[in-house]
């Protein structure tokens, strides 16, 4: 009876080191798990002993006997991963234990006095690798802007991701051993310089994260009713900056901008039962605002076609087993361009089938729903009458549609730090494996990046754990080759 590893894998990869049969893939050692949207279990393979399910963060794993019929498409698409990619019995290296790669233990004159900006995701990765080496010491302060830690996985993961948002207990747990110091409410940049932070610390590393959307850089994105979808998000989710958000669901349609998973969360909150949200982390007012919405109807446009759909299968799924999910079968049709990696088209093709199955719009119940459509590019965004119109290019045609809120759901860029160098363009700290790089491109010592804000907002929570591991092996070398200030003995 193998395992299977469901929806909401976080791509931790803590249940990998812990199979006796190297059956999870891809390890984060493998050149797929860049690209991974979740892990596999290998079920010709899997002996059924449960070591991952110990190991699993998030409780995304289960077994084939337990599986519930939501989870079920699960099991297929743990199966024909092996399919596509090859049998796990056919990878020649499990995945190392990261804690065999430690050089040397630390003597007692190696401790480091590490600051960490951010308590999301990325820190709590740095604060965890920092923790399980055993050739430095550290110790650590975390500095968070907000009076809460968790970061995205509390102010960004959907309300009703219940399972993902447990991930925080793990962060919560490394922040209790000694040696760390959390500081909550403590802006850096405002209430601590850049500089200070520096010359009180060995090492600094800013995990500041990406809160905030791309700009749409279309006519009209500055009307009111153009709102990113990341700080609808945010809204919802309590965060205090978002908390007077003018959010209008008195019209029947909603315009979603990008197909990323962003935008599937939002579609999903807009047209789910709002009773599902009671008594999670959305606020009291966005449950009262979508209890009394007029929303019907979100259309998700996507420049591209449905074969470069940027959500994940996983999401896709979420979202149509919670509301009906229609595309317009014009929109499939797709001309074949198979990607020669076998990870990259076994995505492709197992969205594209995932798509064929869903109902066209007129097939649909006459209910809530989330309309998907691809090859439409959105041109310019008009306001009249009380309402906007998003004109755009469908397939060549020029063509518009009406509504009441424009969700632009385009990606995130990451936060600034004053006195921090920062790629505007990018939306990044500048930076070379984690070092942070000054104006005139070199590395500034002891400055060090991690998460979104290093490398862009891609992946899912445990992909920063890997990100993470990077930044710290690079702030460990500098400690060891003497690059590192000590900071004055308190
Ligand atoms: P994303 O995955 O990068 O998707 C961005 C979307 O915006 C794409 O469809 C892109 O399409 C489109 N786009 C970009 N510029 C545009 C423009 N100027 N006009 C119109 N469309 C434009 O971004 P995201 O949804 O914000 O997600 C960010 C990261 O968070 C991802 O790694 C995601 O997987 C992760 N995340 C994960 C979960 C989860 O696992 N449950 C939930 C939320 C977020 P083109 O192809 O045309 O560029």
């Amino acid at each position: 009876m193998p395992h299977v590893i469901v929806q909401n894998c976080c791509n931790d990869a803590s249940c990998v080191p812990e199979c006796p049969v190297d059956c999870i893939h891809p390890t984060p050692d493998e050149p797929e798990y860049a690209t991974a949207e979740m892990l596999y279990i290998d079920p010709d393979v899997c002996i059924d002993c449960g070591a991952c399910i110990d190991a699993c963060p998030v409780s995304a794993i289960t077994t084939d006997y337990e599986l519930t019929a939501e989870m079920a498409p699960f099991e297929t698409m743990n199966a024909d991963y092996y399919e596509a990619v090859g049998s796990s019995a056919d990878r020649d290296h499990p995945f190392a234990d990261p804690r065999a790669r430690r050089k040397r233990p630390a003597s007692d004159a190696e401790t480091l006095r590490v600051a960490v900006v951010g308590a999301g995701a990325a820190g709590h990765y740095v604060v965890s690798e920092l923790q399980h080496r055993i050739d430095v010491r550290a110790t650590i302060d975390v500095y968070e802007r907000l009076p809460e830690t968790g970061g995205l996985v509390r102010f960004g993961v959907a309300p009703d991701h219940a399972d993902t948002k447990k991930v925080q207990e793990q962060f919560a747990q490394s922040r209790t051993h000694s040696g760390v110091t959390t500081h909550l409410g403590v802006r850096i940049g405002e209430d601590v310089s850049a500089a200070e932070l520096s010359r009180t610390h060995h090492a600094v590393v800013y995990a500041v994260g990406s809160l905030h959307g791309r700009d749409l850089g279309l006519p009209g994105a500055d009307l009111a009713g153009v709102t990113a979808a990341a700080d609808f998000v945010a809204w919802y989710n309590g965060h205090p900056d978002f908390a007077g958000l003018s959010v209008d669901l008195s019209h029947e349609r909603v315009v979603v901008l990008g197909n990323g998973n962003v935008a599937l969360d939002v579609a999903r909150v807009l047209t789910a039962d709002p009773e599902v949200f009671a008594g999670t982390d959305m606020t009291e007012d966005a449950l009262a605002a979508l209890r009394d919405s007029q929303v019907r109807e979100v259309v998700i446009l996507a420049r591209r076609g449905p074969g470069h759909a940027a959500f994940t299968t996983p999401e896709l799924v979420g979202l149509a087993r919670t509301v009906p999910v229609v595309a317009l079968p014009g929109d499939l049709e797709e001309a074949a361009d198979e990607p020669a990696d076998p990870q990259a088209r076994f995505y492709r093709e197992q969205k594209l089938a995932l798509l064929q199955t869903l109902p066209a719009p007129d097939a649909a119940p006459d209910d809530r729903r989330v309309v998907l459509r691809f090859g439409t590019t959105p041109t310019a965004i008009t306001a009249s009458d009380g309402a906007l119109s998003v004109a755009f290019d469908d397939h060549g045609a020029p063509t518009s549609l009406d509504c009441g809120l424009v969700l632009p759901s385009i990606g995130l860029r990451g936060t600034s730090v004053p006195g921090v160098p920062y790629d505007e363009a990018a939306g990044t700290i500048p930076n070379a494996d984690g070092r942070v790089l000054g104006p005139d491109g070199a590395a500034l010592p002891g400055v060090y990046a991690a998460g979104w804000c290093k490398r862009g907002p891609t992946g899912v929570i445990g992909t920063n754990r890997y990100d993470a591991r990077g930044t710290v092996d690079a702030l460990v070398a500098d400690f060891h080759a003497g690059l590192l200030t000590a900071p004055p003995a308190e």
